[in-house]
């Protein structure tokens, strides 16, 4: 069985800029993101991004324009030798009740299958408390980071772990727990 860090993207990988990300040029790495997810790469977690894309559903953005947003975040990553080894999205508009937005657990738990993982021995990293919710349910160690929501959206009473400033230091600490 594999370990993993599960990671949602805006505000946590990029800059959650209030309103969606559309298209590639909106998609800006936070300060240390790259950093962290190399430091995840060269470690034995498997780092997987997991984001809700309601924006689609919405209208505001197509499939295609993720696709686009996505690709510029492998390419950049991909030149610090960084790869993810999935990244997974709900498209549907927030009152579609499906089963894949967060904090519901569709994508983790597809995520959990096709790669193996070990929930109990894995992490979620967000800004939202839909992540600590999503991350909670499903059986994994939670970090709240400071950037993007910062946790304020309180639309669900959780507690996470760890509350940390951003990313670097989540993975800081994934890094040197034993
Ligand atoms: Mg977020
Ligand atoms: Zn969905």
């Amino acid at each position: 069985m594999n370990k993993a860090v599960f990671i949602d993207r805006d505000g946590v990988i990029n800059e959650d800029l209030g309103k969606y990300v559309a298209n590639p040029d909106e998609f800006v790495f936070l300060p240390g993101a790259i950093e962290a997810l190399k430091k995840l790469h060269d470690s034995d977690y498997k780092v997987i991004v997991i984001t809700n894309q309601g924006g689609i559903g919405k209208g505001v953005y197509t499939e295609k324009d993720l696709a686009a947003i996505h690709s510029k975040m492998r390419k950049m990553l991909e030149k610090e030798g960084v790869k993810l080894d999935g990244v997974y999205y709900c498209p549907h508009h927030p009152n579609e009740a499906c089963e894949c937005r967060k904090p519901r657990l569709g994508l983790i738990n597809k995520a959990i299958k096709e790669h193996r993982i070990d929930p109990k021995r894995s992490f979620f990293i967000g800004d939202k408390t839909s992540d600590i919710k999503a991350g909670k349910d499903v059986g994994c160690k939670t970090f709240l980071v400071r950037t993007g929501y910062a946790g304020h959206d309180r639309a669900y009473d959780v507690e996470p772990d760890f509350v940390v400033s951003d990313i670097l230091e989540a993975v800081n600490i994934i890094l040197t727990t034993k």
